[in-house]
């Protein structure tokens, strides 16, 4: 468990949709209407509602996020975020993927959310390389949290254990 001002951070090996916190984070795509990875795990969860709900946003940009309702899931909201593909680095997908954890955590605020996870964004379909995003998920995050002291509790939801490593090395690293 890390710190970061009044806030803890902490990664996971975890299936995000079992949290039961105030928001869990979905990598989407554009369309928000679902898709592979976590965003068909999150969907599947939620139930059909969710998908109701998504249609009516008019999708989503890469780099930014929307939030609903939980719906079926025991988290009370998702927050829809839209990672950048990865294209070789240099088409902005590092600016992008940072936009979508800065996006997250204001969505996260404004809703009054206290505690969030997020999977890793743009890691899987997506081909972000792993190190590198989540050097930029855990530095998004502390540098945004001061901005939105409502947040108590991050958890960085991983699906195995060297996706854990990272962020346990990311996260060792704020000292
Ligand atoms: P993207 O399209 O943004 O790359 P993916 O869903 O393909 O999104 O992958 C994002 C990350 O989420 C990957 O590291 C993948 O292993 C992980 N992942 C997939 N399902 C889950 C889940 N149920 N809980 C947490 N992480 C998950």
């Amino acid at each position: 468990m890390f710190t970061s001002g009044h806030c803890s951070l902490e990664a996971r090996v975890v299936d995000i949709t079992t949290l039961a916190l105030d928001a869990i984070v979905n990598a989407a795509n554009s369309s928000l209407l679902g898709g592979g990875g976590v965003d068909g795990a999150i969907h599947r969860a939620a139930g059909r509602a969710l998908l109701r709900e998504c249609e009516t946003l008019g999708g989503c940009a890469t780099g930014d996020a929307k939030i609903t309702a939980g719906y079926q899931l025991p988290a009370k909201h998702v927050i829809h975020a839209v990672g950048p593909v990865w294209q070789g680095g240099g088409r902005g997908e590092a600016e992008l993927l940072a936009s979508c954890y800065r996006r997250s955590l204001e969505l996260a605020g404004q809703a009054r959310c206290e505690s969030i996870a997020f999977p890793a964004i743009s890691c899987g379909i997506y081909r972000f390389p792993a190190e590198e995003a989540v050097g930029i998920a855990v530095g998004t995050v502390v540098d945004t949290l001061p901005r939105i002291p409502a947040i108590e509790q991050v958890v960085f939801a991983c699906f195995d254990d060297a996706m854990f490593a990272h962020y346990q090395a990311a996260l060792g690293r704020l000292g």
